[in-house]
C-alpha cells in the first residue's frame, strides 16, 4: 500500500517517453492474424486513445477509492461512539473499497502494458508462443495479452 502524497491532487503529469510530443508515432505495422487486414494508424490510434481514456478512467476511479478510504480511516480513529454494527459496517465499505481500489490498479497496470506494447510495435503478439494475436480480438479485449490457444490453455490449468 503505497501512503498517498499530499498536495498531489489535479497535476496528472503525464508520463512516458512521449510526454511533450505533440503527435507520438504509433507504430502501423502491428501484428495480424493471417487473413486479416492490417492495422490502420486509424484503428492503431483508435486503440491507443480507448487505452489512454480507460487509464484515466481508472486512475480517477482509484484516487476516488484512496479518498474514501481515507475517510474512513479517518472515521474510525475516533470511534469511540460507534456501536459495533455501526463499526462492522464501516468495516464492510472499507473491504469493499479496498476490493474496489485493487480491482482498478490491476485494470491500471494492464492498460498501461498493452499502450506501452502498442507504442513499441509489440502490441497483438502473444505473451507466450509469439504469434499475432488477431486484430479482431484486440480490438475486442484491447488489453489481450495471449492468443485464444495460449488463453485457453492458461484457463484450463485452473
Ligand atoms: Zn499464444
Amino acid at each position: 500500500m503505497v501512503a498517498a502524497k499530499k498536495g498531489t491532487a489535479g497535476d496528472p503529469a503525464p508520463r512516458g517517453p512521449s510526454a511533450g510530443t505533440a503527435a507520438p508515432a504509433v507504430p502501423g505495422d502491428l501484428a495480424v492474424r493471417s487473413g486479416e487486414d492490417p492495422w490502420t494508424e486509424e484503428e492503431a490510434v483508435r486503440a491507443r486513445d480507448e487505452l489512454t481514456s480507460e487509464a484515466d478512467r481508472l486512475r480517477g476511479e482509484i484516487l476516488a477509492s484512496e479518498e474514501a478510504l481515507t475517510g474512513l480511516m479517518r472515521d474510525s480513529g475516533d470511534g469511540a461512539g460507534d456501536d459495533q454494527a455501526d463499526t462492522g459496517t464501516k468495516n464492510v465499505t472499507r473491504e469493499h473499497e479496498m476490493a474496489l481500489a485493487s480491482n482498478a490498479r490491476e485494470m491500471l497496470y494492464q492498460t498501461e502494458r498493452a499502450l506501452a506494447r502498442l507504442e513499441a510495435g509489440t502490441y497483438g503478439l502473444c505473451e507466450t508462443c509469439g504469434n499475432p494475436i488477431g486484430k479482431a480480438r484486440m480490438q475486442v479485449f484491447p488489453r489481450a495479452t495471449l492468443c485464444v490457444d495460449c488463453k485457453q490453455k492458461q484457463e484450463r490449468r485452473f
